[in-house]
């Protein structure tokens, strides 16, 4: 389980989060849902060590780990996706796959990622930033095949793709859940992502506004209020 308990956070003076806890189970697929700037981000870099909270606890498997460091927690089975894809535009895809495989083996990094997403097998030595906003997104989602985590933070990663490639994106989330990876999942797609989840949170201003499963949400009324109605 990942756990935050009553965190707070934000970026010098400005307090973003307030008392948030929120749990992930192993193996479950939990969507957190705001409006632009609700927070959303913030919370899940709290939860991959990138941002230390200033208040409230953070523990995983039943372990504290409240204000460990991005490897301390990437090595216990954290891996973040995050927004805006976080790849290397100059360097090879083969490359990325290697940087995204740390300490692991690069071989198995390749394939374990191409398998995922065969195309990414075609332009290994391609410079990543050559690749289409779809492929990016794929090579991007691979660190959470070749990490082999427990837990994946995934940040709008269908954010600005062709809805073929949402597609593709959305199953390879679903084969992730298959694999009993634990998902917590930050979407623009809200109907997509309450497909795939187990539990939900809405955030809103920095706090958690609801907490329950997908059916006890009226999706029309969430998209009206948080989403613009879009
Ligand atoms: P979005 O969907 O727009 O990404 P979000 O829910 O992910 O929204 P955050 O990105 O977590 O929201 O931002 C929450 C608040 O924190 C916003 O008011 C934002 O302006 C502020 N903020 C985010 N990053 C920083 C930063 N590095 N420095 C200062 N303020 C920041």
């Amino acid at each position: 389980m990942l756990e935050l308990t009553d965190v707070s956070a934000g970026y010098g003076e400005t307090a973003v989060l307030a008392d948030v806890s929120l749990w992930v189970p192993p193996r479950s697929v939990v969507a957190l849902l705001g409006a632009n700037g609700a927070g959303k981000t913030t919370l899940l870099r709290v939860a991959s060590g990138l941002l230390k909270p200033s208040a409230g606890r953070m523990s995983l498997d039943g372990t504290d780990v409240t204000g460990k460091a991005p490897h301390v927690l990437a090595n216990r089975g954290v891996c973040h996706v995050p927004e805006g894809r976080g790849i290397f535009p100059t360097l090879t895809v083969r490359d990325n796959l290697i940087i995204q495989a740390g300490d692991g083996n690069a071989d198995d990094a390749v394939e374990r990622a191409v398998s995922a997403f065969p195309i990414l097998g075609e332009k290994l030595s391609q410079l990543a930033g050559s690749l289409s906003g779809g492929q990016q997104q794929m090579l991007s989602l691979s660190r959470a095949y070749v990490t082999d985590p427990s837990y994946v933070l995934l940040d709008e990663v269908s954010m600005g793709l062709a809805p073929v490639v949402v597609d593709e994106i959305f199953e390879s989330l679903a084969t992730l859940a298959a694999q009993g990876r634990a998902l917590l999942l930050v979407e623009q797609y809200v109907t997509r992502a309450l497909d795939l989840a187990d539990y939900v949170y809405l955030l809103a201003r920095g706090r958690i506004e609801f907490a329950g499963e997908p059916g006890e949400l009226d999706a029309e009324r969430l998209m009206a209020r948080y989403m613009g109605g879009t």
